[in-house]
């Protein structure tokens, strides 16, 4: 059975009906379910399917791993748990917006740096906390494990006709979210936004997707910088420092063609650093990462890139 748009927007709107106090996790989420309420997207109701999301879905784990580079960094990926191969339904979650994970009572958010639209499939990146309620659920999850997840939850929309200057800055895994967000512009040919994606982490182990934000480079419209505050190695002057100094061969070497980092904090100075004023379209700003830092880097980008609060995203 296919539905039609009317129907669809019906059954948006009663799922969203079901919505109440208990549905948040209660740690003050930028971007609280209660507020930016579970909707049908324009893609789905264009291709007139239901999502399986916007009511708690079972889904199966069906690939577990542990980074290669940080043991209590997990690659988590699920599949729709539904016996039934129904036809009329689909996995939509939006660029930059976030699931939550119901584990009994405890909530979660999480964000899928990947997912797909027809096969119902999505994979989170997750940071062990130690002593997190959840992330103790999540180091013991094995494979076939059933978990339940409803969403997607947040509020940034690409308009691809609207040529854009994005910042996107992350901050460690929180930079999963900004993969589908820079994957949406690039892949778009008549999107002619650029894309600064400043990725803050503590050194060159700990960036995340590098090989993608390589890929990334190929595109005419994608610039990263990485930021890497504690990047050290062992060369005696590196060691005394407490960190590789800016002429360091050994970091030199261990970048890739093309590949830019600073042994460096972003701060209002390297921001504006990025602000290339020739270049036209809107300047808008999205900041990944927890609650502190998207409020850092929101007060000194007001000045540094010189953005429109109305342009600020936090996710
Ligand atoms: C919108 C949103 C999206 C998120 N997406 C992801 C994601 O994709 N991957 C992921 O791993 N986490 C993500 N988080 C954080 C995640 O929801 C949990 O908070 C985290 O997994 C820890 O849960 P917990 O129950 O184990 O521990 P909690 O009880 O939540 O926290 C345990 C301790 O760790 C601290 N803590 C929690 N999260 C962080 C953090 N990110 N950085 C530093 N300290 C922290 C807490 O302040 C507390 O002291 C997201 C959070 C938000 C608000």
């Amino acid at each position: 059975m296919v539905f039609d748009e009317e129907e669809e927007q019906q059954k948006g709107e009663k799922d969203l009906d079901q919505i109440q106090e208990s549905d948040c996790c209660g740690n003050g989420c930028t971007n609280c379910i209660l507020d930016n309420k579970p909707q049908p997207s324009k893609r789905i109701l264009l291709a007139g399917k239901r999502n399986i999301l916007l009511t708690y879905t079972k889904f199966r784990l069906i690939e577990k791993a542990t980074h290669q580079t940080d043991d209590q960094v997990l690659l988590l990926h699920f599949a729709d748990a539904g016996d039934d191969v129904a036809e009329d339904t689909v996995l939509d979650i939006p660029p930059g917006h976030h699931v939550m994970l119901r584990m009994g009572s405890l909530l979660r958010p999480y964000s899928p740096y990947w997912s797909d639209f027809r096969r119902r499939e999505f994979r989170i990146l997750v940071k062990l906390q130690p002593g997190g309620p959840m992330s103790r659920h999540l180091a013991a999850v094995q494979p076939n494990d059933l978990l339940e997840f409803r969403g997607p939850i947040g509020n940034y929309t690409n308009d691809p006709s609207l040529t854009k200057c994005i910042f996107i800055v992350a901050q460690g895994v929180a930079i999963a979210p900004t993969m589908p967000l820079v994957r949406d512009v690039l892949e778009n040919e008549e999107d002619m936004s650029r894309i600064w994606h400043l990725v803050c982490a503590r050194d060159l182990e700990h960036v995340f997707f590098r090989e993608k934000l390589l890929e990334f480079g190929h595109s005419w419209n994608y610039r990263c910088c990485l930021y890497l505050p504690h990047q050290q190695c062992d060369s005696p002057g590196c060691q005394e420092a407490g960190h590789c100094v800016a002429e360091c061969q050994e970091l030199r070497r261990s970048l890739r063609y093309k590949e830019v980092a600073k042994v460096a904090r972003l701060d209002a100075i390297e921001l504006a650093s990025h602000m290339n004023p020739s270049i036209p379209g809107q300047r808008t700003l999205i900041v990944a990462g927890d609650s502190t830092f998207q409020k850092a880097i929101q007060e000194v980008a007001a000045t540094a890139l010189a953005i429109d609060p109305a342009h600020v995203y936090l996710l």
